[in-house]
């Protein structure tokens, strides 16, 4: 038996996590991952508390049919990502890599094109994190360096906001 690659090791684990997320439109699992060892898990799921997409029997974001990409404040989950990062210190996430797998909500498929939104983003390049792992297949996967978003700050301008981010 051929033994599994640490990334595909890693995005196991984040799909596991990612059964617990509660949105009815996109489900995410991020964990943090720092010199080989798990520092934190994250899904996406409603605020401590508050009715989850899943409680509720409707993701507004879907039920409003939004694009990808635009008015993520109508969705009540926390992202994955941020659910990791603010579950994690900044000293032990410093050059970490984050590992991302999603899935559609409804048919169970892997999204082969999932990213980071824009709000993400920005949290895990001041989390100091490195590099993000995305699941693409269940043995492919891409990795990108955080610097490649720091890079692409220009993208932020008005015009560009509306793009096929997640
Ligand atoms: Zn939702
Ligand atoms: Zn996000």
């Amino acid at each position: 038996m051929e033994r599994i690659s640490k990334e595909n090791y890693y995005l196991d684990i984040a799909e596991t996590v990612l059964e617990r997320a509660t949105c009815l439109r996109r489900v995410y699992g991020a964990i943090i991952v720092k010199n080989d060892e798990i520092i934190s898990t994250g899904y996406n799921g409603a605020p401590r508390g508050r009715a989850n997409c899943v409680d509720m029997g409707y993701c507004s974001r879907e039920a409003m049919k939004v694009p990808r990409g635009e008015r993520y404040e109508l969705c009540r989950s926390v992202h994955a990502e941020a659910n990791a990062i603010i579950s994690a210190s900044r000293r032990d996430m410093v050059g970490g890599t984050i590992y991302l797998v999603g899935r559609d909500a409804r048919t169970g498929e892997l999204l082969a094109d999932a990213t980071s939104c824009l709000m993400c983003r920005r949290m895990v390049i001041n989390a100091g994190l490195e590099k993000v792992v995305i699941r693409r297949t269940e043995t492919e996967f891409e990795t990108v360096p955080v610097a490649d978003w720091i890079a692409e700050d220009d993208l932020l301008t008005p015009e560009n906001v509306v793009m096929d981010l997640k």
